[in-house]
């Protein structure tokens, strides 16, 4: 655990999260701010900043957990949906613990913004 990030924390239990899934080290939460009508987000419990800080190497289960969950929890929508790994600043990520954002229920736009 890293003591100042909030997904940690909400891994622990000392931040409340609506809590989709919870299975083989991966969590799955609603996200507070949903950019759709369905809006999760799947993380490792473990401490992982981004997808570039993982080492995969040793860690292939980890990463099969994660997408794995994604995917089937996408999959629950039958008009398609949307994975995204925000990366650093350029990448957009705000939160520094590895997460895949589940975006579904809409028609999604490309280019992203
Ligand atoms: P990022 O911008 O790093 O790709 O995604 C972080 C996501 O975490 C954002 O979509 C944001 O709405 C969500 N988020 C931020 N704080 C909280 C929180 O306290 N609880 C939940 N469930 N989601 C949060
Ligand atoms: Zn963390």
């Amino acid at each position: 655990m890293s003591t100042n990030c909030l997904f940690c924390k909400i891994v622990s239990g000392e931040i409340p999260a609506k809590i989709v899934h919870r299975d083989n080290g991966i969590i799955a939460i609603e996200d507070v701010n949903p950019q759709a009508p369905v809006h999760l987000l799947v993380l490792p419990e473990r401490h992982v900043a981004n997808i570039a800080e993982h080492t995969f190497k040793g860690s292939a289960d980890e990463i099969t957990s994660l997408m794995e969950t994604a995917a089937a929890l996408g999959a629950q929508n039958a008009g398609g949906f949307r994975l995204v790994v925000n990366t650093g600043t350029d990448g957009g990520q705000t939160v520094d613990h590895l997460h895949v954002h589940v975006l579904a229920g809409r028609q999604m736009n490309w280019p992203p913004g």
